[in-house]
Protein backbone atom coordinates (compact mmCIF):
# COMPACT_ATOMS: atom_id res chain seq x y z
CA UNK A 1 0.00 0.00 0.00
CA UNK A 2 0.95 3.67 -0.78
CA UNK A 3 1.22 5.09 2.69
CA UNK A 4 2.93 8.24 1.93
CA UNK A 5 0.16 9.18 -0.42
CA UNK A 6 -2.90 8.56 1.91
CA UNK A 7 -0.55 10.46 4.37
CA UNK A 8 0.51 13.15 1.71
CA UNK A 9 -3.71 13.73 0.98
CA UNK A 10 -4.65 13.46 4.90
CA UNK A 11 -6.15 16.73 6.31
CA UNK A 12 -5.50 17.48 9.53
CA UNK A 13 -7.73 20.68 10.95
CA UNK A 14 -6.03 21.74 14.34
CA UNK A 15 -8.51 22.43 17.46
CA UNK A 16 -11.62 21.20 15.41
CA UNK A 17 -14.25 20.62 16.69
CA UNK A 18 -12.83 21.88 19.94
CA UNK A 19 -9.40 23.57 21.03
CA UNK A 20 -6.68 20.47 21.33
CA UNK A 21 -8.09 18.22 19.31
CA UNK A 22 -6.07 17.29 15.87
CA UNK A 23 -9.11 16.41 13.58
CA UNK A 24 -7.84 14.16 10.74
CA UNK A 25 -10.01 15.02 7.67
CA UNK A 26 -10.48 11.75 5.60
CA UNK A 27 -13.03 14.06 3.28
CA UNK A 28 -9.18 14.52 1.26
CA UNK A 29 -8.46 11.18 1.14
CA UNK A 30 -12.36 10.55 -0.32
CA UNK A 31 -12.22 13.15 -2.98
CA UNK A 32 -8.85 12.09 -4.37
CA UNK A 33 -9.33 9.26 -7.42
CA UNK A 34 -6.20 7.60 -6.28
CA UNK A 35 -6.23 7.69 -2.46
CA UNK A 36 -9.92 5.71 -2.90
CA UNK A 37 -8.31 3.17 -5.78
CA UNK A 38 -5.72 2.48 -2.81
CA UNK A 39 -7.74 2.33 -0.08
CA UNK A 40 -10.24 0.18 -1.56
CA UNK A 41 -7.57 -2.44 -3.12
CA UNK A 42 -5.81 -2.55 0.20
CA UNK A 43 -9.14 -3.53 2.00
CA UNK A 44 -10.09 -5.70 -0.42
CA UNK A 45 -6.88 -7.83 -0.13
CA UNK A 46 -7.11 -7.67 3.43
CA UNK A 47 -10.73 -9.38 3.50
CA UNK A 48 -11.31 -10.98 0.31
CA UNK A 49 -10.66 -14.74 1.38
CA UNK A 50 -12.54 -13.95 5.09
CA UNK A 51 -16.01 -15.10 3.31
CA UNK A 52 -17.32 -11.51 4.48
CA UNK A 53 -21.21 -11.17 3.62
CA UNK A 54 -22.34 -7.82 5.69
CA UNK A 55 -20.36 -5.12 5.82
CA UNK A 56 -21.22 -2.69 8.74
CA UNK A 57 -20.80 0.92 8.20
CA UNK A 58 -20.71 3.40 11.56
CA UNK A 59 -22.40 6.76 10.80
CA UNK A 60 -20.94 8.90 8.71
CA UNK A 61 -17.74 8.80 7.34
CA UNK A 62 -18.31 4.73 7.97
CA UNK A 63 -20.90 4.72 4.95
CA UNK A 64 -17.95 6.14 2.67
CA UNK A 65 -15.39 2.94 1.78
CA UNK A 66 -17.56 0.51 3.96
CA UNK A 67 -20.36 0.88 1.25
CA UNK A 68 -17.72 0.71 -1.47
CA UNK A 69 -16.22 -2.11 -0.29
CA UNK A 70 -19.04 -4.03 0.27
CA UNK A 71 -19.57 -3.75 -3.58
CA UNK A 72 -16.23 -5.17 -4.11
CA UNK A 73 -16.22 -8.53 -1.88
CA UNK A 74 -20.05 -9.16 -3.44
CA UNK A 75 -21.52 -8.23 0.15
CA UNK A 76 -24.21 -6.72 1.84
CA UNK A 77 -23.95 -3.25 3.40
CA UNK A 78 -25.30 -2.07 6.73
CA UNK A 79 -25.96 0.97 8.21
CA UNK A 80 -24.85 1.78 12.06
CA UNK A 81 -27.02 4.96 12.41
CA UNK A 82 -27.55 7.46 15.51
CA UNK A 83 -30.87 7.53 17.28
CA UNK A 84 -34.64 8.21 15.13
CA UNK A 85 -32.60 8.08 11.45
CA UNK A 86 -33.03 4.33 11.02
CA UNK A 87 -37.11 3.84 9.84
CA UNK A 88 -37.79 -0.13 11.03
CA UNK A 89 -37.39 -2.13 13.67
CA UNK A 90 -34.11 -1.40 15.49
CA UNK A 91 -31.41 -2.62 18.53
CA UNK A 92 -30.38 -0.15 20.18
CA UNK A 93 -26.34 -0.09 22.15
CA UNK A 94 -25.73 2.78 24.53
CA UNK A 95 -22.27 3.84 25.45
CA UNK A 96 -20.19 6.26 27.69
CA UNK A 97 -18.45 9.42 25.91
CA UNK A 98 -15.78 11.59 27.71
CA UNK A 99 -19.08 13.42 28.66
CA UNK A 100 -22.40 11.66 28.66
CA UNK A 101 -23.96 8.84 26.86
CA UNK A 102 -24.28 8.27 23.12
CA UNK A 103 -26.56 5.69 21.23
CA UNK A 104 -26.57 3.48 17.87
CA UNK A 105 -28.88 1.33 15.90
CA UNK A 106 -29.21 -1.44 13.41
CA UNK A 107 -32.30 -2.64 11.73
CA UNK A 108 -33.34 -5.73 13.63
CA UNK A 109 -33.77 -7.47 10.20
CA UNK A 110 -29.83 -6.54 9.17
CA UNK A 111 -27.75 -8.89 9.85
CA UNK A 112 -28.23 -13.20 10.47
CA UNK A 113 -26.22 -15.42 12.47
CA UNK A 114 -25.39 -17.30 8.89
CA UNK A 115 -23.40 -13.30 8.17
CA UNK A 116 -19.78 -13.26 8.46
CA UNK A 117 -19.62 -9.70 9.44
CA UNK A 118 -16.93 -6.63 8.84
CA UNK A 119 -17.24 -3.48 10.65
CA UNK A 120 -15.60 -0.32 9.41
CA UNK A 121 -15.11 3.36 10.76
CA UNK A 122 -12.86 6.00 9.07
CA UNK A 123 -10.87 6.26 12.17
CA UNK A 124 -9.96 4.84 15.63
CA UNK A 125 -9.73 6.95 19.14
CA UNK A 126 -10.84 5.67 22.27
CA UNK A 127 -12.68 3.02 20.59
CA UNK A 128 -15.59 3.70 22.07
CA UNK A 129 -17.93 3.86 19.41
CA UNK A 130 -16.86 0.81 17.51
CA UNK A 131 -17.03 -0.99 20.92
CA UNK A 132 -20.73 -0.12 20.74
CA UNK A 133 -21.01 -1.47 17.47
CA UNK A 134 -19.79 -4.25 18.06
CA UNK A 135 -21.45 -5.66 21.17
CA UNK A 136 -24.57 -4.12 18.92
CA UNK A 137 -23.68 -6.53 15.88
CA UNK A 138 -22.79 -9.61 18.83
CA UNK A 139 -26.54 -9.43 19.48
CA UNK A 140 -27.12 -11.15 15.98
CA UNK A 141 -24.72 -14.04 17.17
CA UNK A 142 -22.90 -13.76 13.58
CA UNK A 143 -20.20 -16.37 12.20
CA UNK A 144 -17.71 -14.12 13.02
CA UNK A 145 -17.34 -10.62 13.04
CA UNK A 146 -13.68 -8.71 11.90
CA UNK A 147 -12.83 -4.66 12.12
CA UNK A 148 -11.79 -2.20 10.27
CA UNK A 149 -10.57 1.52 10.54
CA UNK A 150 -8.65 3.82 7.64
CA UNK A 151 -6.62 5.28 11.20
CA UNK A 152 -5.65 4.26 14.02
CA UNK A 153 -4.92 7.23 16.62
CA UNK A 154 -1.99 6.52 18.91
CA UNK A 155 -1.39 9.38 21.54
CA UNK A 156 -0.83 9.46 24.94
CA UNK A 157 -3.98 8.01 27.10
CA UNK A 158 -5.29 7.11 23.41
CA UNK A 159 -6.15 3.10 24.14
CA UNK A 160 -8.38 2.61 21.39
CA UNK A 161 -6.59 -0.73 20.15
CA UNK A 162 -5.77 -2.42 23.59
CA UNK A 163 -9.89 -1.60 24.42
CA UNK A 164 -11.02 -3.75 21.63
CA UNK A 165 -8.41 -6.14 21.42
CA UNK A 166 -10.39 -8.86 23.12
CA UNK A 167 -13.02 -8.44 20.61
CA UNK A 168 -12.14 -9.43 17.40
CA UNK A 169 -9.44 -9.24 14.67
CA UNK A 170 -8.77 -5.72 13.66
CA UNK A 171 -7.26 -4.01 10.91
CA UNK A 172 -6.01 -0.46 10.03
CA UNK A 173 -4.43 1.32 7.22
CA UNK A 174 -2.64 3.89 8.53
CA UNK A 175 -1.23 4.81 12.16
CA UNK A 176 -0.90 8.04 12.99
CA UNK A 177 1.57 8.92 16.66
CA UNK A 178 1.25 12.12 18.11
P1 LIG B 1 -13.77 6.84 19.39
O1 LIG B 1 -15.15 6.28 19.63
O2 LIG B 1 -13.24 7.61 20.54
O3 LIG B 1 -12.81 5.76 18.91
O4 LIG B 1 -13.90 7.91 18.23
C1 LIG B 1 -13.98 7.52 16.92
C2 LIG B 1 -15.02 8.33 16.19
O5 LIG B 1 -14.88 9.73 16.44
C3 LIG B 1 -14.86 8.12 14.71
O6 LIG B 1 -16.14 8.00 14.13
C4 LIG B 1 -14.15 9.37 14.21
O7 LIG B 1 -14.73 9.81 13.02
C5 LIG B 1 -14.34 10.41 15.31
N1 LIG B 1 -13.06 11.00 15.76
C6 LIG B 1 -12.54 10.93 17.01
N2 LIG B 1 -11.39 11.59 17.10
C7 LIG B 1 -11.14 12.08 15.87
C8 LIG B 1 -10.04 12.85 15.30
N3 LIG B 1 -8.99 13.26 16.03
N4 LIG B 1 -10.12 13.15 13.98
C9 LIG B 1 -11.16 12.74 13.24
N5 LIG B 1 -12.22 12.03 13.71
C10 LIG B 1 -12.20 11.70 15.01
Amino acid sequence: MNTNLLLANLRNVPDFPIPSIQFKDVSTLYKNANCMQEMLTEMENLYRDKGITKVVGIESRGFVLGAALAARLGAGFVMCRKPGKLPADTIKQSYGKEYGTDTIEIHTDAITPDDVVLIHDDLLATGGSMKAAYDLVQQFYPKETYINFIIELRMEGLKGREFLNDCCPISTLLTIKE
